[in-house]
């Protein structure tokens, strides 16, 4: 609710109706009974479609100038080719310049226009309508102050929209739609060449959002309407025997401990049919989509194969099952679920499940170099991805499999666009450009894009497994090596140079987590946070608003019933029939998530630095081993030149390194392991993003974090040549290191 609803308490209102003879009727209102603008006046405008220049003719005399009738017959005068305004109680005069001015520019030719840029203008409208209200209390002496200052901020707000508005009108540039626009061309052959020359065909179908800048109360009613009814139990546990094992695998599931692969093993090694089928039971998705059972049965088997083609250790149906279940957590627990429609929801659940699908346990950048049919297929551009949504949905044209076949042709096409946007958006290329785009959605006070919100949460719930616990992590970590492993071997038997982290002789693996866990998965996880909040802070807002309003002794005078009370919890009722859980929009707590994988994702960097000290201590002892053996097979003289050679080399420009080292060789190590992992995992996300011909910004990442943590690099695709050779230097360094060290 906006401060004027709430502190004035004057209710102009505004309706908008355009007429077949393309008369547009505006009605106004204002209810109020201490308001002295109380009035109600209907405005009729039409547009002389004699005159060629599109103006106005508002007294019908083509002068251009308008007529207003303040008689108070309201509604009773025919539209005709002037302007008229009838008025009650209060003469309408004083907006009558704001209403000429407002339609000045639309052009009669083109209505449609004209009717979008009508209700955004109404905004404005009821803004200035309210400052008037509010200048007659003041001259009244009936206003106080806070009331004035929260009036004039709201009025600052919807300015700035304004601003916000126009300013994007003007320079966006990615609207690449914006040059076909013009009036000039007919919305059939707009549509057209929309669909056919640009990546706006979905945008351009696309229904108006549904969320409203400003929202009002019944918003956030409808909001708790919704969610009750998510949650709500359904019948429809029909299509799928859950056995024991696997209701209580499935009794953690809004919990970020969740074991998945608990579940798995529980379920026998169906992970994702019981995930997909308990997720899409508990939002209610099959009843509000009318998905057929069996569909989604044999469609969620059908991706279970698919998983299970290329016998992947990491990218797998437990994988698929994992990043639902995450994204459901996600969903939950930052509030933004209370945000989201229906068809949101199964998209992101959807998409989750499908992201991965056939994944062939190879890189794209592997794709490309070996010129795969995928590779071909999708022009090296996010081939994968782009192979992973294709497949699913060619799934989905078997009649037996078409889980989406009852949706409505607006809601499948919301959703594929959807879909889409977020399976594409797990090429990890797009990670800093993604980050660096929603960062930048945090310092705008303006709304933020819901598809780029979704990206961002599969995103994170894809690269969750360093914020969960030990075990699971260290699990997923192991797997997601082997997978490297496999596809180093490969590339070394097809004579491929080893892409990143990939050679089983040589990775680090400790090392190149605590940089994964710093450079990825940490700033995630924080910019996901701050969205979070900047989202569901408003929602909050009108929920406690309106539970005010709803208390039996609110002064509005509002029925209240014990179902209104209820309407914004939630009770997430597990399929084992145990504990609900209550889950409204004041219960979340961000502090406590951000706090919770925050901690877990220290713990994990520590554990790892304690490997990584292990990893050196072994290293240390294999080559304290080499060296006795080399002893053996080498002249002495020779192996004291190698020794010295790389003292020599640790010296230059690490003078302070080696002083600390003196006094501290084990945290001096763990530094250098840092530096050595850091670039290994930097040097993996370049490869990543210029083996994928993506554009690469080198602003796209905190110059100061690189700085500290890795190579002095200026993000040009030339450097990632400089950064391998600093990464091999780096390994060389260290093994003199330790070699230095035990000798
Ligand atoms: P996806 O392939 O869709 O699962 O995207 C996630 C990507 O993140 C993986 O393919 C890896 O490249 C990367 N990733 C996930 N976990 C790790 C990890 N522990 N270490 C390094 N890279 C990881
Ligand atoms: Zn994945």
């Amino acid at each position: 609710m906006n401060p004027v609803d709430s502190q004035v308490k004057c209710c102009f209102t505004s309706k908008i109706v355009v007429n077949e003879e393309e008369w547009v009727q505006v009605e106004h209102l204002c209810c109020h009974r201490d308001c002295d603008s109380h009035a109600s006046y209907t405005a009729y405008y039409s547009f002389n479609k004699e005159k060629p220049d599109g103006h106005l003719d508002e007294d019908g005399n083509g002068e251009g100038k308008s007529h207003m009738d303040s008689s108070p017959a309201l509604g009773t005068s025919a539209p005709g080719k002037s302007v008229r305004i009838f008025g009650m109680e209060t003469s309408p005069a004083e907006f009558k310049e704001f209403d000429t001015s407002s339609l000045e520019f639309i052009k009669p030719d083109n209505p449609e226009k004209m009717w979008i840029r009508l209700q955004g203008l109404q905004n404005y409208k009821n803004t200035s309508q309210r400052l008037r209200c509010l200048v007659k209390q003041l001259e009244k002496g009936e206003i106080n102050v806070a009331d004035l200052k929260k009036n004039i901020e709201y009025t600052a707000s919807v300015l700035e929209a304004v601003y916000i508005d126009e300013t994007r009108r003007l320079l966006d540039t990615e609207d690449e739609l914006s040059d076909i626009q013009s009036d000039s061309v007919p919305s059939e052959v707009r549509d057209w060449l929309a669909s056919t020359f640009t990546r706006k065909m979905g945008v351009m179908q696309r229904r108006p959002v549904e969320k409203p800048r400003f929202r009002s109360i019944v918003h956030a009613v409808q909001a708790g309407i919704f969610v009750e009814r998510m949650y709500r139990r359904t019948s429809n546990m029909i299509g799928l025997t859950y056995p024991a094992a696997v209701i209580s695998a499935l009794k953690d599931i809004d919990k970020w401990s969740f074991n998945v692969f608990a579940l798995n093993e529980a379920s026998r090694d169906h992970a994702l049919k019981f995930m997909v089928h308990e997720l899409f039971t508990r939002y209610d998705l099959i009843n509000r989509f009318r998905i057929p059972v069996s569909s989604l049965m044999s469609f969620v088997e059908a991706l279970e194969a698919g998983y299970s083609k290329y016998k992947n250790p990491y990218h797998n149906l437990i994988h698929a099952a994992d990043v639902a279940q995450t994204v459901h957590y996600l969903m939950l627990h930052t509030g933004i679920m209370h945000w989201f429609t229906e068809l949101d929801i199964l998209a992101m659940l959807f998409a989750a499940a499908i992201h991965d699908y056939e994944h062939t346990g190879t890189t794209n950048n592997f794709h490309i170099q070996t010129r795969s049919g995928v590779a071909i297929l999708y022009n090296d551009r996010s081939v994968l991805e782009n192979y992973h949504v294709s497949a699913a949905y060619r799934l989905m044209q078997e009649e037996e499999m078409n889980i989406m076949c009852n949706l409505s042709k607006d809601d499948w096409r919301d959703l594929r666009t959807l879909v889409i946007e977020m399976v594409l958006s797990t090429d990890m290329s797009c990670h800093f450009q993604q980050i660096k785009t929603m960062r930048n959605t945090l310092q705008q006070p303006e709304g933020t894009d819901k598809a780029k919100v979704m990206s961002l949460m599969l995103h994170a719930a894809d690269i969750s497994h360093p914020a969960k616990s030990w075990q699971q992590h260290y699990r997923w970590t192991m797997t997601l090596m082997e997978e490297f492993f496999r596809q180093g071997d490969s590339e070394a038997d097809l004579g491929l140079p080893f892409s990143p982290l990939c050679d089983r002789k040589s990775t680090m693996v400790a090392q190149s987590q605590i940089g994964f866990i710093d450079f990825i998965v940490e700033p995630t996880f924080s910019v996901l946070t701050d969205l979070a909040e900047k989202i569901i802070t408003p929602l909050i807002e009108e929920a406690s608003q309106s539970e005010t309003i709803f208390q039996p002794q609110s002064l509005t005078n509002i029925r209240t019933t014990p179902e209104t009370n209820r309407r914004h919890s939630v009770r997430s009722v597990p399929s084992d029939g145990g504990c609900s859980t209550e889950y409204s929009i004041s219960t979340v707590d961000l502090k406590c998530f951000k706090l919770n994988w925050m901690d877990i994702i220290q713990q994990n960097k520590e554990k790892w630095k304690e490997l990584a000290i292990q990893d050196a201590e072994e290293k240390i002892r294999q080559k304290t081993e080499q060296n006795k053996n080399n002893e053996h097979h080498k002249n002495n003289d020779h192996s004291t030149e190698n020794v010295i050679a790389a003292e020599d080399k640790i010296s230059v420009g690490c003078d302070e390194e080696i002083l600390e080292r003196k006094s501290s060789p084990t945290k001096s190590l763990v530094n250098q392991l840092s530096i050595a992992a850091n670039n290994s995992i930097l040097q993996r996300h370049l490869h990543t993003a210029s083996c994928d011909s993506l554009s690469w910004e080198h602003d796209a990442y905190p110059a100061e974090t690189l700085i500290q943590h890795g190579p002095p690099w200026n993000g040009e695709m030339k450097h990632i040549k400089d950064t391998e050779e600093t990464v091999n230097n780096s390994k060389e360094i260290l093994d003199y290191k330790v070699t230095f060290i035990r000798n």
